[in-house]
């Protein structure tokens, strides 16, 4: 039998889960109409056509190896993008994520490891939800050491680990008060039902919080790479990702939907699917814009320019 305390947590995640499967199913079914709401909102924030934010989750050692490769070929059709990187891997591959700086934003993605390798695949680690505070408020001021030591440049942005596990008002308030702390401008750790329930972008404690985005038709569902993975075993993507992505991009420019097309993958999921750059490209030619967080923000008139140097930084 089940204590009081224990039962009301269980009924409390299962409330949770059950509210999660029907607003993914509700948008799935009604995305014609959701999507209308985001085009008001996307409007108002003053956006005028589709633009694409790209971004690296760069959790282990295969994903430091493909940034390389990806992000040359990336510089060279001109596509920007913005890496998140762990403090443990950042320093593990210190002189390549260096060298990356000189083409890539990097966001503060915390300190801690977030995979792990064993029994032949990689695992996840590191869950803000199951830490204290003061571990999670030490990960992110770590986090933002290593990007400054490492590449030279100040963070201005951060990403939760398996930002998932850090819906909860509580906990975001408490990491959104850390980055307002260490002056940073925006963070990209919620889930895409947010940019329809709030908007593309909303300030939460004076912090810009951009959610990532979902597809055409299933608007509320994590859109990114390792869904479509082969298996955790095989983690290359399958073809269904870019084709995906690039119905998304119809559907929106199609029906004049300005929007902010955030997504992220591991770079070593992709480096071997060459349809995940010719979509890419692609989507280039049909006058999408690459643009970094930052880039965004500043040209919605939300921050200014120019990034800070890295003799300003403050802790
Ligand atoms: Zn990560």
């Amino acid at each position: 039998m089940l204590g009081p305390e224990v039962r009301v947590e269980f009924m409390d995640i299962w409330g949770k889960k059950m509210s999660n499967y029907f607003w993914n199913i509700l948008a799935r079914l009604a995305y014609p109409l959701f999507w209308e709401r985001y085009k008001k909102q996307a409007s108002a924030l003053g956006l005028r056509e589709p633009v694409f934010v790209l971004s690296f989750d760069c959790d282990t050692d295969a994903d430091a190896e493909a940034t390389v490769d990806i992000l040359e070929w990336l510089t060279a059709h001109d596509i920007k993008i913005s890496l998140a990187v762990p403090g443990e891997q950042l320093l593990k591959h210190a002189d390549l994520y260096r060298a990356a700086a000189e083409h890539a934003d990097f966001i503060n993605h915390g300190a801690r490891p977030h995979a792990e390798w064993h029994d032949g695949r990689y695992w996840s680690t590191t869950f803000y939800d199951q830490m204290s505070v003061s571990d999670v408020v030490n990960d992110i001021v770590q986090g933002h050491r290593i990007v400054c030591d490492t590449t030279g440049k100040i963070p201005r942005g951060f990403r939760a680990p398996h930002f998932a596990h850090v819906q909860h008002p509580r906990l975001q308030r408490k990491i959104h008060h850390a980055l307002r702390k260490l002056k940073y401008a925006y963070s990209s750790s919620t889930l895409p039902r947010e940019a329809f329930f709030k908007a593309p972008i909303y300030k939460i404690d004076e912090i810009y919080e951009i959610p990532v985005t979902g597809r055409y038709n299933a608007p509320f569902n994590v859109f990114d790479s390792w869904s479509h993975v082969h298996s955790p075993e095989f983690p290359t993507i399958l073809q269904t990702y870019p084709r995906r992505l690039q119905d998304t991009v119809d559907a929106l420019q199609e029906f004049n939907i300005p929007a902010i097309l955030n997504y992220y993958v591991d770079p070593s999921h992709v480096i071997k699917q060459p349809l995940f750059y010719e979509t890419l490209l692609t989507i280039q030619e049909q006058g999408i814009l690459f643009y970094s967080f930052e880039d965004v923000l500043v040209r919605l008139h939300l921050i200014e320019q120019p990034h800070p140097q890295y003799e300003e930084a403050t802790l």
